[in-house]
């Protein structure tokens, strides 16, 4: 049994390990003196406590990032990149202690979380070549002796707010380019595993960049709300659930400020007649069941066109039985534990109710335990065949280890299903026809698209995004799509007169070139 909430308090006030914001260029213990607890979701134990920012603290941090952007912001190019170059050599020394912090907190596997940081040091690098990126338009001789430059600058002080299932990976999907394109940064992580983004302020410092570019805080809906209303806040990106992106959406725009918020996702992978199924069968377990069906771009449903439903359902049954689940710091583990038992509860929820709502349960893994590890957040692997359209299990997004099979007669039949769908993020199919496979680039509503590629997460220097309730906002985030978001256009016209030119006098008429 979890101890009851108000004992948590009080085992938090007395507890000495503590996550700290990060304001300034350094720790910053809370003067609020609120904390929430940090779960080790193998073991189920409260190992540390995380400080939660009240207004005032997220004031505080807001002011530095904002007296930092008065030099930040007017720094060259090179001053920025040459820091941003010492911070990926930091990054790429220290990917084994950020590995480690995430699964401390966050559960997944160790070589799970060393992909992740690898998927953000993609951004860094993308990062280090901004001045590339942000090299300006020039038109000469528009008109006589005019010239027009169209150039992008920052925006000032920027935030982003990140979900728990990628501690170190989505941070580095924003604050790179952000502060690459010379803006300061106030990030507020997950509570759930926060540690991962106080090593990266760390290594940040230590690259050089100068104190109040970086920022974290730590807490909940209050730190969140007030990074939303602040008047010093330029724009603010999000990722996480699809109710939260919404309402992250709606506030930030309603304050005037730019915003592009990731939702929740249901992806699918559509496989035809003719595709090889061993091949699919491997990738819908690697993508269903990797960290724990605990990935935005996880694969969640899968829809098996004409008659091979029965044949890939039995294949990935054989596959996903057998994989080994355990503590994430276990080499001998692919898979590890959930990261709360509230939502280790929910999830089981979906795999006990399936059944009663149409679909037949292939595999169910509620009531697995790891011996020795008991209170940990375990669930174990779950299979679901025939699942109908209008069940839970297939309407909502689970994020949990539950694999949904569903039917489709035909390939339309498939593509309107998931088109269907109200999420849009990531999806695949799996043939050997290009034909089709170029009509369902075309065809399908969603923001990325895999041809036998089950998890199509966009590399570094092409933006990541999806459509519908995945996203809010008009911009995807990294690749080009990163910098414009975090910059704004500004056109000059230049006109310097020949001395020989004689006054052109008065004219009153709307400017004409000529
Ligand atoms: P979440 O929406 O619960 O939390 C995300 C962030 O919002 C956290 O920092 C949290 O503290 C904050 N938050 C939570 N409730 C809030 C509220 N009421 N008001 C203001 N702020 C609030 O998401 P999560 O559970 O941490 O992450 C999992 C979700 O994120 C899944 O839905 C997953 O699909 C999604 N996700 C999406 C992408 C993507 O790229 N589209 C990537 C990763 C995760």
């Amino acid at each position: 049994m979890p101890p009851p909430a108000a004992a948590i308090c009080e085992e938090l006030q007395d507890m000495t390990k503590t996550v700290d914001h990060w304001i300034g260029g350094k720790p910053a213990g809370s003067t609020s003196g609120t904390y929430g607890p940090v779960t080790d979701p193998a073991t189920g134990a409260v190992t540390t406590r995380v400080a939660f920012a009240s207004v005032d603290e997220v004031d505080a941090a807001v002011a530095a990032a904002k007296e930092a952007y008065a030099t930040w912001g007017q720094s060259s190019l090179a001053q920025r990149t040459s820091i941003l170059f010492r911070f990926r050599a930091l990054l790429d020394a220290h990917r084994d202690e950020i590995a480690e912090l995430i699964t401390a907190e966050h559960g997944k596997v160790h070589s799970d979380a060393l992909g992740e940081v690898a998927r953000g040091l993609e951004i860094v690098d993308l990062a280090c070549g901004i001045n590339v990126q942000l090299k300006g338009e020039l038109s000469t001789q528009v008109a006589s002796r005019v010239d027009v430059a169209s150039i992008r600058q920052p925006l000032g002080v920027v935030a982003g707010i990140t979900p728990f299932n990628f501690p170190a990976m989505v941070p580095m999907w924003m604050f790179p380019m952000a502060i690459a394109c010379g803006n300061t940064f106030v990030l507020k992580p997950s509570e759930k595993d926060p540690s991962a983004s106080v090593k990266l302020a760390e290594l940040l410092a230590e690259a050089g960049l100068p104190d109040g570019v970086f920022n974290v805080v730590h807490g909940d809906k209050v730190a969140v709300d007030r990074l939303l209303e602040h008047p010093d806040v330029k724009a603010v990106s999000f990722v996480g659930s699809t109710p939260i992106a919404r309402y992250i959406h709606t506030t930030a725009a309603a304050n005037g400020k730019r915003v592009q918020a990731l939702g929740g996702a249901k992806n699918h992978m559509l496989v035809l007649p003719d595709a090889d199924l061993d091949a699919a069968a491997d990738a819908a377990v690697s993508a269903a069941y990797g960290s724990a069906g605990e990935r935005c771009m996880a694969i969640s449903a899968v829809v098996a066109v004409g008659a091979i439903g029965d044949e890939l359902v039995e294949k990935i049954r054989e596959r996903a039985e057998k994989i080994k689940i355990g503590p994430g710091d276990d080499p001998a583990s692919e898979m590890g534990p959930l990261i709360t038992k509230a939502h280790r509860d929910k999830v089981a929820s979906y795999v006990t109710g399936a059944a009663a709502q149409g679909s037949e349960v292939v595999l169910d893994g509620t009531g697995f335990t790891v011996e020795g590890y008991e209170d940990g957040h375990w669930i174990g692997i779950s299979l679901l065949d025939k699942v109908p359209p209008a069940s839970d299990a297939y309407r909502d997004e689970i994020f949990g280890p539950v694999l949904c099979v569903l039917r489709a007669e035909t390939y339309d039949d498939g593509v309107a299903l998931i088109n269907n769908s109200p999420f849009g993020n990531g999806t695949a199919i799996f043939t050997r026809d290009g034909g089709a496979a170029r009509r369902f680039q075309m065809e399908i509503e969603a923001g990325m698209v895999g041809v036998n590629v089950p998890i199509p997460v966009p590399v570094g220097y092409h933006s990541f995004g999806g459509w519908k309730d995945s996203l809010f906002g008009d911009h995807h985030i990294y690749g080009n799509d990163g910098t414009h978001f975090y910059t704004r256009g500004k056109v000059v016209t230049t006109r310097w007169p020949d001395p020989a030119d004689a006054p052109t006098g008065v004219d009153l008429g709307f400017p004409r070139n000529h």
